[in-house]
């Protein structure tokens, strides 16, 4: 069978590739793009499908639009240590349906010049050839995009990485924000967003474990259900790959971008860092391509360093194993609301250093006012949402 010619191809065409191709096509017009993915569009992909304001801002970066139905969520309300903060967001999140979103993304890419292959699943690296399920594909450089699967990955010579697990059900619309209990039974949290409108407006809830296993969320989440009175579905599970700090970015020719390069352990949130690393990824290995050089995974990881998307990875990287450790001051720092306010510009897309010196200045504040650690000094300004 003869070889489909790209100078660029994508694996995956999620979030991330999509971002990938389209950011690629924009540098460089002339570029031949492919994207092959496993499946075909429209497909399912077990998501909360929220995207607060800082995904919002990275889909707007990579050149794409929100064009299908969404819910609006204004506010966030953060449960820890027994309180209950409702944190009005800068920009308000909004929730999409993954089938939905995704399946515009790839028209999207289309509409942008990339060929969208799909039904094609990576098989096979061999040199500059990939076997795809759909048939040969011939390429100069590649981006992996494939999401949590470790095909990709395996096909560069990178280990899978880690993986965390999560559960996630439906349940019928009981309320509006997005609610995130980090006093639901685990080293994680348990949450619920309003999904789409229409005939059934529904929510979605789940559960996240950064420790401790796929059997203790779902244990959590169905305490969870019971505590809030949710009629939930049976409901699915998978797991995510989570940025590890220093973890590999790619190979000289090869950039990883999306949930195959990690993302955000602290909230699970992978849409925003597929979008931004995808971006980034496909500018990146046009550049070269242009100018006859194989695309660096030393660049690619200083630009990724360097955007704000990256600080705020890096940031929430070291901060997801104190969150869900052993030590409760950090917990108790979650439960402030000046903090709670803090995370919300973060997730939001505020710039980092603002936002970092405020969380940075409360945290001296609660530090020196003997609250973190002390017993539930710092909940005492909490504002308990009715
Ligand atoms: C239960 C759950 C809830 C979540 N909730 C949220 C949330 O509310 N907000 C948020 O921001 N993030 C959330 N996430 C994370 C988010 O879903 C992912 O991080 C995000 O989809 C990553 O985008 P991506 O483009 O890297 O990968 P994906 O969206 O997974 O896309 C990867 C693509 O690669 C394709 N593929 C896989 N293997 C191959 C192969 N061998 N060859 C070719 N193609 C292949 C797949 O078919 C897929 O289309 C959640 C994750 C889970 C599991």
């Amino acid at each position: 069978m003869k070889p489909l010619e790209a100078d660029l191809l994508v694996v995956g065409a999620g979030p991330a590739g999509c971002a990938a191709a389209v950011a690629a096509r924009r540098e460089w017009p002339a570029l031949r793009v492919a994207v092959v993915d496993a499946a075909r569009f429209p497909r399912d992909k077990l998501c909360g499908g929220a995207i607060p304001g800082g995904g919002r801002r990275e889909l707007a970066l990579a050149g794409l639009a929100l064009r299908v139905p969404h819910a609006v969520a204004a506010h966030a309300r953060l449960r820890a240590c027994g309180a209950e903060l409702r944190v009005p967001l800068p920009v308000p999140a909004v929730v999409v349906e993954r089938r939905a979103f995704d399946a515009d993304l790839v028209a999207q890419a289309r509409a942008a010049g990339a060929v969208v292959v799909e039904g094609a699943p990576l098989l096979g690296l061999e040199g500059r050839l990939a076997r795809t399920g759909a048939g040969p594909v011939a390429f100069r450089a590649l981006v992996v995009a494939d999401g949590a699967s470790a095909a990709g990955r395996r096909a560069l010579g990178l280990p899978p990485g880690p993986r965390l697990p999560l559960r996630e059900a439906r349940a019928p619309r009981g309320q509006d924000d997005l609610l995130f209990d980090l006093d639901a039974g685990l080293a994680g949290y348990a949450w619920r967003f309003p999904c789409p409108g229409g005939a059934g407006q529904d929510e979605n809830a789940g559960a996240y474990a950064f420790r401790g296993g796929g059997a203790s969320a779902g244990a959590a989440l169905r305490d969870f259900a019971r505590a809030e009175e949710l009629a939930l579905d049976d409901g699915a599970a998978w797991s995510l790959r989570p940025r590890a700090i220093g973890g590999p970015v790619g190979i000289a020719g090869a950039l990883l971008a999306g949930e195959a390069l990690g993302v955000d352990p602290l909230a699970g949130e992978g849409i925003r860092y597929a979008l931004w690393s995808g971006r980034i990824a496909g500018r990146i290995a046009a550049r070269a391509l242009r100018s006859g050089r194989a695309p660096s995974p030393a660049r690619h990881a200083r630009a990724l360093a360097l955007s704000r998307s990256g600080a705020v990875l890096a940031l929430f990287a070291r901060l997801a194993p104190r969150l869900y450790g052993e030590d409760p001051r950090w917990r108790r720092l979650a439960a402030d609301a000046a903090v709670a306010a803090g995370f919300a510009e973060l997730v939001s897309g505020a710039p980092l250093l603002p936002a970092v010196a405020h969380l940075l200045a409360r945290w001296m504040r609660l530090g020196r006012s003997g609250a973190p650690g002390g017993p539930g000094r710092n909940l005492a300004g909490a504002r308990r949402s009715a």
